[in-house]
């Protein structure tokens, strides 16, 4: 099951409310409307607002800021005084403030304030009185001074807020929890790029975060997983709580944005996870992604035919079935793969096992790999519709038909539907975001280039028009942690390309199709690692 606590991910975008139309005419009025709509306003809410003024020192110089009571304070004032940029909409009323490239929204009702792709919780909503927003006073503590290098008190004796330039912000963290079979991932989303030293004792996995300090979500929150009991903060300690005692844990990083993820598992799930009883000196921290620098190191490459045992996957009106196919056209393309490039290349099966979904990413985020390429064969309503498919990851299905693939591919699920709400288009946005946002967020570009290199080479064995890479949810390319496609090499529904299927000879162009393609993946990127130069690209 996913972890209960998943949805505590923030989304990336402002939550305002919007009002009536009549009301978003006058939204901020106080900067964008001359003073005539300003006086209809007043006219309109019915009272002369009790502005109070208060003060803001800072690097010299005294600015003035209306106040409610002391509590509540002028956004734009502030902003203007700390000589951040403001800028109005007028038809919802959201400030977009500015300064020292960061970015902040702001609008009537939000309580969740969007800080460049981060949401930091104010503790109460800004409002619109008598045209002007105001803000808590822990928005301008939290959010707006930091934003300017400044850190401020405020003495409601004197009415006055003093700034001091302040130092390095500290480290925001935001935590999400989620359950992958077998295993557990908890992810510290961070502010900025962070040192940490990690260990791991028999009952918890500790995070250090030695250089910076952290500006923790919570102190401690409990957790609804099947191994991860509750995640704590102490000092610049981080404490994530096992379930049941003897788990094993490895950490490693990801950037844009900066994250930590801690792999939680059983010892038999998590073979290369260090030692129970390592020391907060030993940081098992690796690097993720693909190996870089020497150009020598060989690739792993994990390709992963679709289906297997009891489920048959798409059966063709011949009787063949989807998993022999592509188990067959997997093993071809795990043997060719070494020949144009320097490369191991890892089956997620060799032989006719049922294996869930959720195994297969696993098992190439386990093996470090480079690549994640998940072979199958389509099947169509019309018995005509022929030709490859190549496609990568997205929450949104780039047209229909690739989600109505989505969703036979995301059905054949050898948990029996142990995840049915994983699957596309059923609807656990919060979910599926986080494990999108954890794994292939960063590697989109990259899937989406490769999916075209093999697209290529595909459209050139089949001889057919050109059906395109496509995006759709795929759930066994969520969770994978390196660039990862999913290949419809034909349709198996159509009793020609069912033919061809069966044939040795065409198993095999697909293999050196898809082999030239990755080659051609990594004549940029990785030149050093090609074997053999791929044929020119068909035209
Ligand atoms: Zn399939």
């Amino acid at each position: 099951m996913p972890g209960g606590e998943g949805a505590s991910v923030a989304p990336c975008y402002p939550l305002f409310r919007i009002r009536s139309r009549a009301h978003s005419r006058f939204r901020d009025s106080r900067i964008a409307a001359p003073a005539a709509a300003f006086a209809l306003l007043l006219a309109l809410v019915g009272a002369t607002p009790a502005e109070e003024r208060a003060s803001i020192s800072w690097k010299g110089e005294t600015h003035p800021i209306g106040t409610l009571g002391g509590r509540e304070f002028v956004v734009s004032d502030a902003a203007r005084a700390l000589g951040l940029t403001v800028a109005a909409d007028a038809q919802t009323g959201v400030l977009t403030i500015t300064g020292g490239g960061h970015q902040i929204l702001l609008g009537p009702g939000t309580a969740q304030v969007p800080v460049d792709r981060r949401i930091v919780p104010i503790s109460g909503p800004a409002r619109l009185v008598s045209g002007a927003l105001y803000a808590p006073a822990d928005f301008f503590e939290k959010v707006l001074f930091p934003l300017a290098g400044a850190s401020g008190t405020y003495d409601a004796g004197k009415k006055l807020w003093t700034l001091v330039p302040a130092g390095p912000p500290p480290l925001a963290i935001e935590i999400a929890v989620v359950h992958v079979a077998p295993t557990t991932q908890v992810v510290f989303r961070l502010s900025g790029p962070a040192k940490t030293a990690t260990a791991t004792s028999e009952r918890s996995f500790q995070v250090r975060f030695s250089d910076t300090k952290i500006d923790p979500p919570f102190p401690e929150k409990r957790f609804d997983d099947p191994l991860v009991a509750s995640v704590r903060f102490a000092g610049d300690l981080a404490t994530i709580d096992f379930r049941e005692p003897g788990l094993a844990a490895r950490a490693y990083p990801l950037t844009s944005p900066d994250r930590l993820v801690v792999e939680i598992g059983r010892q038999a799930t998590l073979p290369s996870a260090p030692s129970g009883t390592s020391g907060p000196s030993a940081p098992p921290v690796e690097p993720a992604g693909p190996a870089t620098g020497t150009g020598v190191a060989p690739l792993t490459i994990v390709v992963d035919p679709g289906h297997g045992g009891g489920e048959t996957g798409a059966i063709g009106p011949g009787g063949l079935q989807e998993k022999e196919a592509t188990l067959e056209i997997g093993k071809r393309i795990a043997a060719t793969l070494p020949r144009t490039l320097a490369c191991r290349a890892v089956l997620t099966r060799d032989s006719d096992i049922q294996l869930p979904l959720d195994d297969r990413t696993s098992i190439a985020n386990h093996e470090k790999a480079d690549l994640f390429l998940s072979i199958h064969a389509n099947s169509s309503r019309s018995a005509s519709a022929q030709g490859s498919e190549t496609y990568y990851l997205s929450l949104e299905a780039s047209d229909k038909l690739a989600q109505e693939v989505a969703s036979r591919e995301n059905s054949a699920n050898g948990n029996g539907g142990a995840h049915p709400e994983l699957a596309a288009g059923t609807g656990n946005p919060d979910l599926d975001f986080i494990l999108w946002d954890l794994a292939q967020s960063a590697h989109l570009k990259e899937s989406s280039e490769l999916a075209e290199a093999i697209q290529v080479e595909l459209n050139a064995v089949s001889d057919t028009a050109n059906r395109g890479i496509k995006q759709a949810p795929f759930r066994v390319l969520v969770g994978a942690t390196m660039p990862a496609v999913l290949v419809e090499v034909a349709f198996i529904s159509n009793a020609d390309e069912e033919k061809r299927l069966r044939s040795a000879e065409f198993q095999q162009a697909v293999a050196d199709a898809v082999a030239r393609a990755v080659a051609r993946f990594y004549s940029r990127r990785l030149p050093a690692a090609i074997r053999s130069t791929p044929s020119p690209k068909p035209s």
